[in-house]
């Protein structure tokens, strides 16, 4: 009998966006000939901009040719896309972040999900709650949840992130090894200052632990205060992992590219208190586990730091956040308490009355015919929260937005 690895069984149902289909399903089976619009979409819907495209159709080329054909590329990524991030993403803002600290990978998904393999499976997690689940269920997998009790896992440190603590939590009185840190927010819409970062920094170096910081959505950042990358906080070299993604950003969700930063000076220790950077132990396990980016995708991510690139991909950014101005404008029309959105591409709404998001899901869906996310999908602090997204066209987004503005509850 072959035994099954039973952290598995400890994973909880992942029921969220099966459930909100199901219903989504449901209803329009029973109210054929209404316009239901879906906000609680986390997949762009605007194409690859043409800088990007020209430049994979270049490489595909060169993929045809004898001369400029190439098999294998290198497991952390080609020279020229990692130089290119660490000059635009990080030295031109100020940030003495190296080429060979940059990890080219197929998503963020992936690393996100993968880097904790790099730690001890007796390793202590911290998470905001709520948050992208893929951070729990991955260590869930890897054996350091505990048991399910009560509505939580016993091993893990939740940090609740709600409209009371402006959505940012501060540093965990008792010791935690890795902290999961996800600016600007997936699902909550919110961004953390430098202020704030700055208290985890600190946080982490005198505990020595490790932030695993997504800062997938980034380039939705557009007020001038807030931090792009953690390394902008003095101290994050030596506590901090970045991952970013080309998905949101340029549109990648399908195409599949994204990076992260392992600082050099980032060590961690075994027992004996031996030190190990953990730079040379992901390439390690890059090496051995993943072969690499496509070369043609690689160019791709490349043009999108050309000005055509920078500018096209932009104007995108422009058009998803403008629509979560109109759904935010919406929201607070219809007199509810509403937050993010101004530097993400997700709305996070408090239901009214004190209903639940489920609850409200059904609302929604029946009385405005829109469909959105339930917040206690992403974490038990999520509850009494929704999620609606920026990804859809202007002109849904603008209908759904005046259904919400006529609202009344
Ligand atoms: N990190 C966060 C916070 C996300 O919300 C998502 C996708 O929704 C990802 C990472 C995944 O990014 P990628 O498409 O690069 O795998």
């Amino acid at each position: 009998m072959t035994l099954i690895n039973e952290n598995y069984l400890n994973l909880q149902g992942s029921y969220l966006f099966a459930e909100v289909a199901r219903r989504t399903a449901a209803y329009k089976a029973a109210h054929a000939g209404q316009e239901v619009i879906s906000l609680g979409i986390g997949d762009v819907s605007r194409p690859l901009v043409p800088a990007v495209v020209n430049a994979m159709k270049r490489a595909c080329d060169e993929m045809g040719q004898a001369a400029t054909f190439r098999g294998y590329g290198p497991y952390e990524g080609y020279d020229f896309l990692r130089r290119t991030i660490a000059a635009h993403d990080y030295v031109d803002r100020g940030v003495a972040i190296q080429e060979d600290e940059i990890f080219i990978s197929d998503g963020a998904k992936s690393d996100v999900a993968n880097f904790q393999e790099l730690f001890s499976s007796h390793a202590r997690v911290a998470l905001q709650d709520p948050v992208y689940p893929v951070y729990l269920d991955t260590n869930v997998m890897a054996g350091r949840s505990g048991a399910w009790k009560g509505g939580e896992f016993e091993h893990i440190i939740y940090l609740p992130c709600t409209a009371e603590n402006h959505f940012s939590p501060r540093p965990p009185q008792q010791h935690a090894d890795l902290v999961y840190l996800c600016s600007p927010n997936n699902p909550t819409g919110t961004a953390l200052t430098k202020a704030q970062l700055q208290k985890w920094v600190d946080w982490a170096n005198e505990h020595r632990a490790v932030i695993l910081y997504d800062s997938a959505y980034e380039a939705f950042i557009r007020d001038k205060d807030l931090p792009h990358s953690i390394f902008e906080i003095p101290g994050a070299q030596t506590c901090a992992v970045e991952f970013r993604s080309f998905s949101k950003t340029a549109g990648f969700t399908g195409t599949r590219c994204a990076y992260c930063v392992v600082p050099k000076a980032l060590k961690i220790e075994d027992e004996a208190g031996n030190e190990y950077a953990l730079n040379e132990l992901w390439l390690r396990r890059q090496s051995t586990k993943f072969n690499g980016v496509s070369y043609i995708v690689q160019r791709g991510a490349e043009a999108v730091f050309t000005p055509q690139g920078l500018e096209q991909t932009r104007q995108i950014i422009d058009g998803y956040l403008d629509n979560a101005r109109v759904i935010l404008e919406a929201l607070h029309k219809a007199g509810f308490a509403a937050y993010g959105g101004k530097n993400a591409p997700y709305v996070w709404l408090k239901t009214p009355q004190g209903i639940n998001s489920w609850e409200f899901f059904d609302l929604m869906l029946e009385k405005l015919q829109i469909v959105g996310t339930p917040g206690s999908g992403f974490g038990r602090a999520g509850e009494g929260y929704f999620r609606l997204t920026a990804f859809n066209t202007p002109q849904l987004t603008q209908q759904a937005a005046q259904r919400i503005a006529a609202f009344t509850f």
